[in-house]
């Protein structure tokens, strides 16, 4: 009922299904020139074309550059199989299984090269590329789910089955121009997120699309089509069915974008941050929590924006704090001293929400050190702070009081004081430290640690 009427209304601004050939646009409709382009995506597209294939700057470079932005990676497409590719380039390597990609080495960057697919709608239609019967290159599930899609096309198809209208641009540094298939650079113009297709069906087919609309609208500050926007709520389950490695790829490109505080707003508002991050939905029904998620991701949006680095451990840190304390101030009246509660809580709290999205394992370590620096960070006597400032996650643990601080779960004034501790002077450091309590560390010790720790304190240390 609620599509047919959608349908009714959008429908008049619904694309065609095929389209007949692509726009091809000269540089003054785009603006981008040719040195904008990596120079290793430069020398790609060129040995491809030199080999005889066709080769496009493609995906979200385009994008990109044609908003100004500038571009996190350089995709190239190729009409060249993988294969192919691979005796193009000496340094390249094949990649992946559900989705083959070819990753062409230069200096020290990486070009993903992708052949083109073929259109999911007609499956098996390119005659050059035809499957055999029990051929496995395109799996999908009986619910339309697209489990593998290594089915090669051209490029019309190609661009049929990228995801969003301004995704699907093919630059070709040669000629400057842009090749556009569904109307992506008016599109970009308008700042519509818009999928390509039927809505319902290509988000069947890889859920992860709903995510990926969410991040997108949030990053270009877009808003999404009613059209493409209009089934998401009811097909949000489906995110249940993904790999949960993929989903947390996706939750921390989402979260490390830089646009994390409107990529959350926008999850919520299409109703996708129930099941894929249960934590998410736990914290934005507790203002408390809410508070301190928003200064958490406030805090990473602008590491990340001023070149900065932000690491998917801490993220996972400053989404589980809460979790943790709860369960380790649970164990705590069995009798059982702080630490011992601390470090059982650690444990099970990671380990539950292992089962529910597998995060990797090497977090862990970073993780549980942030954590216990909380505690450690609370001690301004004696010789602890001067031993705390040579601790390798100092600058991490520090980074999540002054967050702390922000969501009022901590004393500013505390966090004041650790902004000031690592840049005073000898004398102020011995002005700032509080009077010794019963049971810290006794003066003597406090004078040899001290020198220690300031041969080591101009170590950069880096966050994650
Ligand atoms: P980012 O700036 O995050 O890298 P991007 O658009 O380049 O954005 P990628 O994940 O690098 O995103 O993918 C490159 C291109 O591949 C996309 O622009 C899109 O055309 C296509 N693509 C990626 N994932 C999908 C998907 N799940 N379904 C359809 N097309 C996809
Ligand atoms: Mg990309």
């Amino acid at each position: 009922m609620i599509r047919r009427l959608i349908n009714k209304v959008f429908g008049k601004t619904a694309r065609p299904k095929t389209v007949a050939g692509p726009r091809i646009l000269a540089l003054e409709a785009h603006g981008i020139r040719r040195e904008q382009i990596h120079p290793c995506a430069l020398k790609t597209t060129r040995a491809l074309k030199a080999a005889g294939y066709s080769a496009f700057v493609v995906g979200g470079a385009v994008r990109d550059l044609l908003l100004g932005h500038e571009p996190k990676d350089f995709d190239v497409a190729t009409n060249a199989l993988p294969e192919e590719v691979r005796q193009v380039f000496r340094r390249s390597r094949l990649i992946g299984r559900r989705f083959q990609i070819v990753h062409v080495y230069c200096g020290g960057d990486t070009i993903e090269v992708t052949t083109f697919r073929a259109a999911t709608a007609d499956k098996g239609a390119d005659k050059d590329f035809e499957a055999d019967e029990d051929d496995d290159s395109r799996v999908t599930a009986d619910d339309g789910m697209l489990l593998r899609d290594n089915v090669f096309g051209n490029q019309a198809e190609d661009a049929e089955r990228r995801d969003f209208t301004v995704n699907a641009l093919y630059y070709d540094p040669d000629t400057e121009e842009v090749w556009e298939w569904h109307g992506g650079v008016e599109d970009a113009r308008n700042k519509v997120l818009r999928i390509i297709g039927d809505p319902a069906q290509r988000f069947r087919e890889d859920p992860v699309r709903m995510l990926r609309a969410a991040r997108f609208a949030a990053k270009l500050d877009f808003h999404i089509d009613p059209a493409t926007r209009a089934p998401i709520a009811e097909l949000a389950t489906m995110l249940e069915r993904i790999p949960s490695s993929r989903l947390f790829d996706e939750m921390m490109k989402l979260l490390l974008s830089g646009h994390a505080e409107r990529g959350v707003r926008q999850l919520r508002a299409e109703g996708l941050h129930h099941g894929i991050l249960p934590m998410l939905d736990a914290i934005l029904d507790d203002p408390e929590r809410q508070k301190f998620l928003h200064a958490a991701l406030h805090d990473t949006d602008q590491r990340v924006r001023q070149g900065h680095s932000a690491s998917p451990a801490f993220m996972l840190a400053c989404l589980l704090w809460f979790d943790m304390r709860a369960e380790s101030q649970r164990n705590q009246p069995a009798g059982r001293s702080d630490q011992s509660a601390l470090f059982e809580a650690m444990d099970a709290v990671l380990e539950r929400q292992r089962r529910v999205l597998a995060f990797p394992r090497r977090f862990d370590g970073t993780i549980k050190e942030i954590w216990t620096l909380q505690t450690r960070l609370e001690q301004r006597s004696g010789a602890r702070p001067f031993r705390l400032l040579a601790h390798p996650r100092f600058r991490a643990g520090y980074d999540f009081l002054t967050i702390r601080a922000l969501g009022g779960d901590a004393a500013q004034e505390l966090a004041d004081w650790w902004k000031r501790f690592p840049d005073a002077s000898d004398s102020e450091r011995e002005a700032m430290l509080l009077k010794p309590q019963p049971g810290s560390a006794k003066p003597k010790r406090r004078r040899r640690r001290k020198t220690t720790v300031e041969g080591e304190g101009a170590i950069e240390v880096k966050l994650g």
